[in-house]
């Protein structure tokens, strides 16, 4: 029958105003055909009259104003007074009414607005009452007294959700039941087209009051709009698939408040995509699959997207329509919103050309962790790291796709600068002295640097400031976490106190791995000092000449680089430091057997500190005086157990900062050296 059914949910006829865009799409749609309107409750209003029901009455003086502002919104003089007193009349009826056929009168007073304001825009109008129409559980009893009481009008109004029983009674069709009462008019008449209107653009792949990133379904088959909406997608009323689909009607889903806007089709046709959309209930979420779907697959991707949220399922199981995993309730929306990133929404890729400077151990774990996590990288981030180019000392070499081979000569850095494209990042894993020099240059060409190489910030500040003048004046990252305390978020913790302008009183740096090793293992009488230093160096654990870890000097640069993220613009001379032995100039061997004539000193300061219950640790300190200022210094101390550092293990680092905010410091510790912990850091660095 060239017939139209449209239905409206309760946010649509929730005020005047959704109304009167109401009223545009029902004469918009009987221009061309014949139409049956059919109304829900406007929102809130089932609920409330449930609430009435069971006894409260506290909703009714706000349910009954709301009808009342609307009918005043809509209508002047007489019609305004006939609404009324029919929206009293019904108000009384359902006051006197048995508590269960209460919760029937939300769709009696909708339409009985809806109806007369249609009316009285001149349409032949015909009310007709679902109570006696549809009659539960007897579906051709219903298809047959529809048809019969639609004839003679042009437009029909219906009341959705109430229904009659075979004993004459009333009763409804279940929450959310009005779209079902349309499609129980559209299948008895063989509409051409059912139409539910509701406040969204048709069905998404996710509830976007869940999820942000959900987006409208064009067009989906019935069978997954049935699996959709028996797991809670709640947009539409599972019962409502099977009359329309029996009939061949397609079931549009529409925006009332953009009715121009995208909306869903639902039809015999198959599902466009493998994966259709998301939906919960309770802590189950539901993804549904459309024929095309590779569960085994899906299920392995939904673990893997759950766990990098660190979200473990409780339950897991597929079947013929979709995948259903259940979490707990606490963590729900982050699991949707976890589940629809991975699989509703490409992230544009971005490749992000990699220039890398040094070959040695930790170039080699960058390159062989960016080639492990080429995935997950993308997944989470859209990025894409092509290692373009790759130096040693000699040579070097340029691949766009990402193998360089080392068959070049020359001057690498001005090869990068010439060819690498904007958004490009150098990456100097070298330990080389000067190659800063060459920063500026890089950064002015709009290549960002990310750096593993401390000496490169620690020399004169006025070199370091220009740096970073370079990065800031041409918008580009230079980053140099792995410096300080390898993957430990040092720097980029001391760069928010300063940035918070939380004053700094004192840090303390127990960062050189070489001595914090040797430290922990030395006992007087046992190995020498100089003898754990030989086996340090010959581990690769020390830096290539030990006095450099002895000596002070690479704390040093650690403590510069630190202070000066803390906004001190720290120099070399400022800082005292006391080596843990007297130096010596000239060939290795002479300073390893100096340092063995110096064993007695280290063996004192041992045996001092462990009478005290203290440990020796080499801190690096800086602190603000009373005057202002702040005083350096690199030096063996004893710590009391009390110290964050007293019980520091290996390798690990620590890293103490006080300031005005807490009477307690920031203690950050872990373990402060590796190649793969380099790599990881580096690996952030470039994605940051
Ligand atoms: P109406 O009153 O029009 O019947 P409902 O409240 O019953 O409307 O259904 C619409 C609501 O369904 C939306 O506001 C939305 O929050 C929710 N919803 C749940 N899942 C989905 C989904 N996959 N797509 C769109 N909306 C959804
Ligand atoms: N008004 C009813 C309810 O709130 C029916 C519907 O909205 O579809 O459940
Ligand atoms: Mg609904």
């Amino acid at each position: 029958m060239n017939i139209s059914v449209l239905k409206f949910g309760g946010s649509s006829l929730a005020s005047a105003t959704n109304i009167s865009r109401v009223l545009d799409i029902v004469e918009g749609a009987a221009a061309k055909t014949p139409v049956v309107v059919v109304c829900s409750a406007i929102s809130g209003c089932t609920d409330a009259l449930l609430q009435i029901a069971g006894g409260d009455l506290s909703p009714l003086d706000t349910i009954r104003k709301r009808h009342h502002d609307i009918a005043a919104r809509l209508f002047t003089g007489t019609e305004r007074e006939q609404l009324d007193s029919r929206l009293d009349l019904l108000f009384n009826q359902m006051t006197a009414a048995p508590d269960s056929e209460k919760v029937c009168f939300g769709e009696l007073l909708s339409t009985a607005i809806v109806e007369q304001k249609l009316r009285s825009e001149g349409w032949k109008i015909s009310w007709v009452d679902s109570r006696e129409l549809i009659i539960k559980g007897d579906k051709e009893l219903t298809y047959n007294n529809i048809r019969k009481a639609i004839h003679g009008a042009h437009i029909y109004v219906a009341p959705g959700f109430i229904c009659g029983t075979p004993d004459g009674g009333v009763s409804t069709l279940g929450r959310g039941g009005s779209d079902y009462s349309a499609a129980l008019y559209a299948a008895a008449l063989g509409a051409g087209s059912l139409q539910i209107w509701t406040d969204v653009p048709g069905i998404m792949t996710a509830n976007p009051r869940q999820v942000e990133g959900a987006r409208s379904i064009a067009a989906m088959s019935y069978s997954s709009a049935l699996d959709m909406a028996s797991h809670g997608a709640k947009v539409l009323y599972a019962p409502t698939v099977a009359p329309a689909m029996e009939a061949g009607i397609d079931i549009e889903i529409l925006n009332s408040f953009n009715p121009s806007g995208k909306f869903t089709v639902i039809s015999s046709a198959d599902d466009v995509s493998p994966w259709v959309g998301l939906s919960s209930e309770g802590k189950c979420i539901r993804l549904t699959a459309s024929s095309k779907a590779d569960l085994d697959e899906g299920l392995e991707r939904c673990v893997a997207s759950l766990k990098e949220e660190g979200i473990a399922a409780t339950g897991l199981s597929k079947d013929g329509g979709g995948i259903t995993l259940e979490v707990k309730e606490a963590v729900l929306n982050q699991a949707l919103k976890a589940l629809h990133r991975s699989f509703f929404q490409e992230i544009p890729i971005r490749h992000i050309p990699l220039f890398i400077a040094g070959d040695g151990a930790v170039s080699k774990a960058l390159r062989e962790m960016i080639a492990a996590t080429a995935d997950t990288v993308k997944a989470r981030t859209g990025k894409e790291l092509v290692v373009s180019g790759l130096a040693n000392s000699k040579s070097f070499g340029f691949s766009p796709e990402g193998s360089p081979v080392l068959d070049s000569e020359g001057d690498f850095v001005a090869a990068v600068v010439s060819r690498a494209p904007k958004g490009s990042v150098f990456v100097d894993c070298t330990d080389s002295e000067s190659l800063y020099k060459r920063y500026q240059e890089l950064l002015e060409a709009g290549i960002g640097i990310v750096s593993s190489n401390r000496r490169s910030f620690a020399v004169p500040y006025t070199e370091y400031a220009a740096m970073h003048a370079a990065a800031r004046e041409n918008g580009v990252p230079l980053r140099y976490e792995t410096t300080v305390g390898a993957s430990l978020p040092v720097l980029e913790s001391i760069a928010r106190g300063a940035n918070s302008c939380n004053e700094l009183l004192s840090l303390e740096a127990v960062v050189s791995c070489t001595l914090n090793r040797i430290l922990g293992d030395y006992r007087p009488g046992q190995k020498s000092f100089a003898a754990l230093v030989r086996e340090a160096a010959a581990e690769g654990l020390a830096e290539r000449d030990p006095r450099l870890d002895i000596g002070g000097r690479d704390a040093l640069r650690k403590l510069l680089i630190l202070s000066r993220e803390a906004g001190i613009p720290l120099e070399e001379d400022q800082v005292e430091i006391v080596p843990v032995v007297p130096l010596t100039e000239g060939p290795l061997e002479d300073f390893y057997r100096s340092m063995e004539s110096s064993e007695p000193i280290v063996a004192k300061q041992y045996a001092d500190a462990d009478a005290k219950g203290c440990r020796l640790r080499f801190v690096a300190s800086l602190n603000k005086e009373a005057d202002g200022s702040f005083k350096a210094g690199i030096r063996l101390s004893a710590v009391p157990p009390s110290h964050p550092a007293f019980h520091l293990r290996g390798t690990e680092n620590a890293i103490i900062v006080r300031s005005a905010f807490h009477p307690y410091p920031l203690v950050i510790q872990g373990p402060g050296e590796g190649a793969k912990e380099a790599a990881s850091s580096i690996l952030n660095d470039i994605l940051r």
